[in-house]
């Protein structure tokens, strides 16, 4: 099937559900993007920034960029004058710093707080203790340039779907927690940001809002970053 073709029927199975479709284009071409934008995608995630700014620069720019992978503190400055949506915000630090850039570029940046829900210790993100004791510090209150609008996390990589179910049905109530427990004017909490190509039934079927696909769209990446 052509990216269209995968693209529309991934869409289809989405409708009437509560997930918006972010299509993961790291590592493919802008033919490819292209072919995707004309039948109608507009949200696209890449996790490299140099190769997110290269993209940006060259497509059209009605193009809402997610950063959906690791991100580095020195290169925040680069993504902060138009990125649409920071999924991968693991530390304090990184979000001061997405504070400064928002700042600086006059603009309220919207991140989601990646958590780790897990087995792997090798993949990012705040323990839910953790998200609870940042919120609680009041740091929120000198951070004006930050809007944090949901929770991001990826299940473990395995075979087991009780697991991975588990694992989302979590996060999800973990969001729900959080929803009833804390205002702040920083704080809107919308997105749970969960599912990938091999997960994302699971994850909608746990109250996902935004799936993040991109080899059942675009094909397998010849490389794994
Ligand atoms: C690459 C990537 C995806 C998409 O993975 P697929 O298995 O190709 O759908 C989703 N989320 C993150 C954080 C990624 O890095």
């Amino acid at each position: 099937m052509s990216v269209k073709e995968q693209l529309l029927s991934i869409k289809k199975e989405l409708e009437g559900t509560s997930a918006q479709l972010i299509a993961v284009s790291k590592t493919k071409p802008n033919t490819l993007i292209e072919e995707a934008y004309s039948a109608g995608q507009r949200a696209f995630g890449e996790n490299k920034v140099q190769e997110l700014v290269d993209k940006a620069e060259a497509l059209p720019k009605d193009i809402a960029w997610h950063m959906i992978g690791h991100l580095q503190r020195n290169k925040v400055k680069y993504i902060a004058p138009f990125v649409h949506l920071i999924h991968g915000v693991d530390t304090l630090k990184l979000l001061k710093e997405i504070n400064k850039e928002g700042k600086k570029n006059n603009r309220i940046i919207s991140c989601l707080l990646q958590i780790h829900i897990a087995m792997e210790d090798t993949k990012f993100g705040f323990s839910m203790d953790e998200v609870r004791e940042l919120l609680d510090s009041g740091v929120l209150d000198e951070l004006p340039n930050i809007s944090i609008v949901g929770l991001m996390g990826m299940a473990t990589h395995t075979p087991d779907e009780t697991l991975i179910r588990n694992e989302f049905a979590g996060l999800r109530t973990f969001f729900e927690a959080l929803q009833t427990s804390y205002t702040h004017s920083q704080l809107a909490l919308e997105e749970i940001s969960m599912g990938m190509s091999g997960d994302y039934k699971i994850a909608v079927g746990e109250g996902s809002t935004m799936v993040r696909i991109g080899s059942s769209i675009f094909g397998t990446r010849n490389y794994t970053v």
